[in-house]
Formats: structure tokens, C-alpha cells, sequence
């Protein structure tokens, strides 16, 4: 199947509530514009250097979500256009996007990163990390990021029962922090699920996908 077709039929079956980011990394412009095309304009990257590259060469009304780990030296270089960081894991992290937030005169929604799988090479925060953060003062000062959701990524397994296990911490996470609003802080999204186990994430309530392998066939490191 086509890239495109590929795409409908991923769409087609997603609740109306679902967001589909398109998880471009790794692929060649040509095909980002097939889901271009097929009017498909939220993509994700997940290294700094290719989305900045990649938002330069293709039409401005793309919606770009950084998916990946960020380093705070990096922040200034997405600051001006990105829509949603999704990879936010740390304090530090925070205040420097609020820096270069201001300087752009614009305000970054962010979701925070949750560690939730049983693997060490996932980022993010703790459940009681990401507690402490936002019950800071210094996050209660940042006026020019808003916290909208939470992130995570199951354990790579064939285990169906672990990976719900896993989403279903992360909902009811979730759902306890989402009464709590403040003008930075304000849940709605929560972006969990990946090709291979988006289905199980929409049943543990998932709004937004990240979606790359399923749409454009598997990646090429070179
Ligand atoms: C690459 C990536 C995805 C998409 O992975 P697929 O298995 O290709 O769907 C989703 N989320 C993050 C954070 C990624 O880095």
C-alpha cells in the first residue's frame, strides 16, 4: 500500500478524539509530502536537527511536535515555530524553553515526559517527580509555557498485558492531575501509543498518537 493509503486507513479507524502525529524521523522529504498531500499536516520529529532542517524546506502551514529527547542548549533552535513539545522531563528543561519562549514573544505548550516502562533506556520523570514539579514554585512562575498534557512510551514487548498495564498507570495519572489547572498548567492531552501499540493505547484513553513505521514503512539508519 501507499503511504497515503497507508494513512486513511490508520485515520479511518482512530475515534474522533484521536490526534495522528506523523512521525517523520528518518524519512526523505518526498515522502513527508505524500502525507502532505493527503492533507495530513501534524508530523513529529525527534531530534532537533531534522526537524529544524526539515520545517525549513516544506510548507509553513505544518504543524511540527518535537517527540524526542531535548536538550537545553538546543531549545532555541525549535523555539520560534514548534507546536508541542512532547519530551519535557526536567525543571531545568522547562525554564530555558520559557526563556527562549519569551524571546519569540509567544507562549510553548509542552506536555511532560512520564517514565512508565520497565526498560532504562526510556526517559522521563517519575510519577512523584513530575508531581513535585509542578507543585513548585519555580514552575508556578513560568509564564510563558503551558503544560497541557502528559507523554509516555511503553516497554518494547510483545506483552499486551504489561504494555495496558503501563498505559492504564499513566491515565489514571492522568485523570488525578487533571482537575488540578492553573494559568501554566491545564491537561487535555495525553499522548501515548506508537505503531505497533497505539490500539491498546486508545483503550487506555490516549488522545494523540505517535505514529511512523505504520504509515511509512520501516526506517533506514544509516
Ligand atoms: C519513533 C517514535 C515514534 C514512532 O514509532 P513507530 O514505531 O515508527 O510508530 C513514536 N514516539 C517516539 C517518541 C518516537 O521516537
Amino acid at each position: 500500500m501507499s503511504i497515503a493509503d497507508n494513512l486513511k486507513q490508520i485515520k479511518s479507524s482512530l475515534p474522533s478524539n484521536v490526534t495522528l502525529i506523523a512521525v517523520t524521523k528518518t524519512h526523505p522529504i518526498e515522502k513527508l509530502m505524500e502525507v502532505y498531500h493527503a492533507n495530513h499536516k501534524v508530523f513529529g520529529e525527534n531530534k532537533v536537527q531534522e526537524l529544524c532542517e526539515k520545517h525549513e524546506q516544506l510548507p509553513k502551514d505544518i504543524e511540527w511536535h518535537l517527540i524526542g529527547h531535548l536538550q537545553t542548549n538546543k531549545v532555541k533552535y525549535i523555539a520560534g515555530f514548534v507546536s508541542l513539545i512532547h519530551s519535557v522531563d526536567s525543571l531545568k528543561l522547562l525554564q530555558e524553553i520559557n526563556k527562549q519562549a519569551i524571546k519569540n514573544n509567544r507562549i510553548i505548550n509542552c506536555l511532560l515526559q512520564l517514565y512508565i516502562a520497565n526498560e532504562e533506556t526510556k526517559f522521563g520523570l517519575s510519577y512523584n517527580e513530575a508531581e513535585e514539579l509542578i507543585n513548585s514554585q519555580a514552575f508556578k512562575s513560568l509564564n510563558n509555557i503551558k503544560i497541557v498534557g502528559l507523554m509516555s512510551m511503553a516497554s518494547n514487548t510483545e506483552n499486551s498485558n504489561q504494555i495496558k498495564n503501563e498505559f492504564n498507570s499513566l491515565k489514571v495519572f492522568f485523570d488525578k492531575l487533571k482537575n488540578q489547572t492553573s494559568n501554566n498548567f491545564q491537561l487535555t492531552i495525553l499522548s501515548m501509543g506508537m505503531s505497533s501499540d497505539y490500539s491498546i493505547a486508545i483503550e487506555q484513553g490516549s488522545n494523540m498518537i505517535r505514529v511512523g513505521s505504520s504509515i511509512f514503512g520501516e526506517r533506514n539508519y544509516k
